[in-house]
């Protein structure tokens, strides 16, 4: 820096380099260490612009019965594109709930009918 000037950057353990301008890539990480005990953690996003939380196309994880959406899982969404996701992930969460319930009535059902012998 000369003043509030660039003036270069010093390499580590090698020669200064001059500069003008210096363009720095921002990075972004998942804060998903909230979740680590759940077996959750960041993968590395195959741009190399930071962390996210890999799911499939539905929101799930690779953890049974936890799911997520947004900018945690897709780090270019927008706000828009987070909503969108966010609810088609809640539909999801909301069909496999709906079906563990019938699973389990079905189940109580099959279990009844053969105590009665019908
Ligand atoms: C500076 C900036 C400008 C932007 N401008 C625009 C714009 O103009 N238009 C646009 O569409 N998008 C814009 N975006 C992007 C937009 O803000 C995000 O895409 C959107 O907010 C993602 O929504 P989300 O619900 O996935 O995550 P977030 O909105 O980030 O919500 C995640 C929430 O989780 C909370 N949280 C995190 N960790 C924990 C924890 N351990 N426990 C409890 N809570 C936790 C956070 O506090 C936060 O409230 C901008 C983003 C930034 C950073």
């Amino acid at each position: 820096m000369e003043g509030d000037a660039l003036r270069g950057v010093a390499l580590a353990g090698g020669p200064e380099v001059a500069l003008d301008a210096l363009v720095v890539g921002a990075r972004t990480s998942a804060r998903v260490h909230a979740f680590a005990g759940l077996g959750l953690s960041p993968s590395p996003h195959p741009m190399g612009i930071g962390d996210y939380l890999e799911t499939d196309a539905d929101g799930a994880t690779a953890v049974p019965g936890v799911w997520a959406a947004g900018n945690v899982t897709d780090m270019k969404a927008q706000v828009l594109a987070s909503a969108a996701s966010a609810a088609w992930t809640a539909v999801v969460i909301n069909n496999h709930l709906m079906a563990e319930e019938m699973e389990r009535d079905l189940a109580a059902y099959r279990e009844s009918q053969a105590l009665t012998g019908a």
